[in-house]
């Protein structure tokens, strides 16, 4: 349920507003909107109202959730998240991509992807340092030193860098270097992964499971949302469908769903998605024209010879090409295009 607070609310009634709640069950969660604060209560099991919460001091009015997920919906929280890293912003109104090989191969490599993405304009890197790989004869990735280089890159840089977690043992560790922690589409609903990355203080990056439904994906950010941290980012990935011409199929209506029923930033990764990179440009495009906040994109310095998704990845220059026409689409979808220098 929802408790809405006069805007004036003191303290002390606030206080005494979650007091109530907590004996009844309730974990509370208070969101200072700008134009209302709201004390969210979950998880209390009975989902029964204290009976004189309506008249408490400080108290305008009490509302009931629908949907199953609460912290995540809009019904909780009107405003748009924005979630920032650095000078990367997604939500509100503001749009960053977030550029990079699928997996750091080597620092070299590394390096010339994060030069070229950064001076197309991307205010993120991505690269996989622990990879959750279909075969387990394929790259798994550097893993600690992965980390290392992507830590020293973000120094020479100072672009926002985004990198994955895949066992909840490593999540720590990979807070440690990542701006943003991404939960990939095969771990969507691993758990105790996502309580983890609930304590965390950092934003993560949550993927869509590969035959997850729009709102199994809503309920795995509230997971993470339940352990206090708001900074969550979700990610359209493509799904599983009976199409084989495409490695997945881009959801374009989840975007914009996912925008309807949720408070959090909705980027798109048209890379995993159409899984050929001359599919990435109209992917990319469709997704900001639906509603998309961010891109999560693939580029490798020579895709041919990469030890991880090369068919889908850009190049430095399809790339480039990518973002002249990115940045002439945001400013007309009334949104703002962030760039490392602004
Ligand atoms: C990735 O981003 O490289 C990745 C493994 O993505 P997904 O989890 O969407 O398959
Ligand atoms: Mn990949």
């Amino acid at each position: 349920m929802i408790v809405v607070m006069d805007l004036q609310v003191g303290e002390k009634e606030l206080q005494a507003v979650e007091e109530v709640l907590q004996e009844y069950g309730y974990q509370c969660h208070l969101i200072r909107g700008e134009n209302r604060i709201v004390v969210g209560a979950v998880g209390s099991g009975s989902g029964e109202i204290p009976p004189n919460l309506e008249t408490m001091p400080g108290v305008e009015k009490v509302m009931r959730v629908m949907q199953p997920f609460k912290l995540v919906s809009r019904e909780f929280k009107r405003d748009d998240t924005v979630v920032a890293a650095g000078k990367l912003r997604v939500g509100g109104g503001f749009v960053s991509v977030l550029a990079g090989p699928c997996a750091v191969e080597s620092e070299e490599q590394l390096k010339e992807a994060a030069r070229a993405v950064k001076e197309a304009g991307a205010v993120g890197l991505r690269g996989g340092a622990y990879k959750p790989r279909t075969s387990p004869y394929s790259f798994q990735g550097l893993m600690e030193k992965g980390l290392n280089y992507l830590s020293n890159i973000k120094k020479e840089t100072g672009m926002a860098v985004i990198t994955e977690a895949v066992n909840p043992a490593d999540i720590e560790a990979v807070a440690e270097v990542a701006d943003i922690v991404q939960i990939g589409a095969r771990n969507m609903q691993n758990y105790p992964l996502l309580r983890e990355a609930g304590q965390l203080r950092k934003p993560v990056l949550l993927k869509r499971g590969l035959s997850a439904t729009v709102e199994e994906w809503l309920m795995a950010a509230e997971y993470i949302m339940s352990g206090g941290n708001y900074e969550v980012i979700l990610c359209e990935r493509g799904i599983r469908t009976f199409e084989t011409y495409t490695r997945n199929t881009l959801d374009v209506s989840a975007i914009a769903l996912a925008k309807r029923l949720s408070h959090l930033p909705v980027i798109a990764d048209p890379s995993h998605a159409g899984g050929q990179w001359r599919l990435v440009r109209p992917l990319a495009l469709a997704s900001l024209a639906a509603g998309a906040d961010g891109l999560l994109i693939e580029v490798h310095p020579d895709p041919a010879r990469a030890l991880c998704d090369g068919p889908q990845s850009l190049n430095p220059k399809h790339f480039s090409e990518l973002m002249s026409e990115v940045a002439a689409l945001v400013p007309v979808l009334g949104k703002t295009l962030c760039r490392g220098e602004a």
